[in-house]
């Protein structure tokens, strides 16, 4: 038949395709790429890099504090390095004191920015250690606690960063309340309320406050969650808040979209904070915090600055109404 090959013509054509000397040659690039991965210490491997569960039990009372954690979690204090990015921008981060809103002050302030942190009073100690960062990375840093589940207090917390630091163009909405309940019949009306008035009001009264300061090129972050696609059993309150945050977010940047000021989101899977230790997680997930995930761990704070840094930088203008995700590999968006 005329498609048929002799036995001496698949030999020479098996011969052409790898020739000794190529398999040599390519088995040699190989062991030289092994080798310069070894060598290369900004390559790093995401599944090592950071502590794997099995992780100790530990509870903190609401709010709880990033120093008391074991291990403490990475915000970037010995690893994030600026190049100028948001130079002469001013942020808000509520939040700030700690986790994934620490990480991010941290980054802003190393990309040039001046930086105003709110958090809890009972977390004093932990934004204390943020004020030193951000001032050692030659800003201007402003502290301001209180509780965001007032209007009041949301209102006057604008005005303060924006007369501290002289404007506003970088408003991350971080603050966040989560507690697991293993049955709805577990969440009274004030806990309900709690998680409402953190998530979604004070973003609101926030971003109401902040608009009339902010000026084209400035940028809104909200803080969503893997919990708005799939949500758990046990945070039927939370993951409202964070499908919530979500729509607010698209909603947002086609209402501002016009004016030049974009508003995305982020959206974290598990990542190790002290949200998560201080009645987040019951003390059985959270030994095995991030197990479940493709790279078998929870992600750092650290490991999420650039995504903010990306959201407010001039660099990402064409991004608005978009949620980014970073959750290991499981997940949404
Ligand atoms: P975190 O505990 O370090 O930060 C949350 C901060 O919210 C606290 O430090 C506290 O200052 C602030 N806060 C809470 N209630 C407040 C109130 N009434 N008034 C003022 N401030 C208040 O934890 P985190 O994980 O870094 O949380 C930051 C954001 O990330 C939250 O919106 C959270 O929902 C979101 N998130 C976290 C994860 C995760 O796995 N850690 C996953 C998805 C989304
Ligand atoms: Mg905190």
């Amino acid at each position: 038949m005329d498609d048929q090959i002799t036995r001496r013509e698949a030999l020479d054509k098996l011969v052409n395709i790898i020739t000794p000397e190529e398999s040599l040659e390519s088995q040699e690039n190989d062991q030289e790429e092994t080798l310069k991965n070894e060598e290369n210490p900004h390559l790093q491997d995401p599944t090592t890099k950071h502590p794997k569960p099995p992780f100790n039990k530990q509870f903190q009372p609401f709010p709880g504090l990033a120093a008391k954690m074991d291990p403490v979690p990475d915000h970037g204090e010995e690893s994030y390095v600026g190049s100028g990015r948001l130079t002469g921008r001013k942020a808000l981060v509520t939040g700030g004191d700690s986790g994934i809103g620490r990480a991010a002050a941290i980054a802003f302030a190393r990309e040039g920015a001046d930086v105003a942190i709110n958090y809890l009073p009972d977390e004093e100690s932990d934004a204390a250690e943020v004020i030193d960062l951000i001032k050692k990375a030659g800003r201007n840093a402003v502290a301001i606690p209180g509780d965001l589940r007032d209007e009041a207090f949301c209102n006057r917390l604008v005005s303060e960063a924006v007369s501290q630091l002289g404007g506003l163009d970088i408003l991350v909405n971080n603050a966040g309340h989560q507690k697991s309940n293993q049955s709805i019949l577990d969440i009274s009306t004030e806990d309900f309320d709690r998680t409402m008035k953190t998530n979604i009001y004070a973003p609101f009264w926030i971003t109401k406050a902040a608009l009339p300061h902010l000026k084209p090129g400035s940028s809104i972050i909200g803080l969503s969650s893997v919990q708005a696609y799939d949500p758990s059993a046990d945070l039927y309150d939370y993951a409202q808040t964070k499908a919530a945050t979500t729509s607010y977010v698209k909603s947002l940047a086609k209402q501002l979209g016009p004016k030049g000021i974009r508003v995305n989101g982020v959206a974290p899977g598990p990542v190790w904070t002290a949200l998560e230790v201080s009645g987040g997680q019951t003390q059985e997930k959270l030994v095995e915090f991030g197990g479940d995930t493709p790279l078998g761990r929870p992600g750092q704070p650290a490991e999420l600055a650039s995504i903010f840094v990306q959201f407010a930088d001039n660099t990402g203008s064409f991004a608005t109404g978009q949620i980014y995700g970073s959750a290991g590999g499981s997940g949404q968006p």
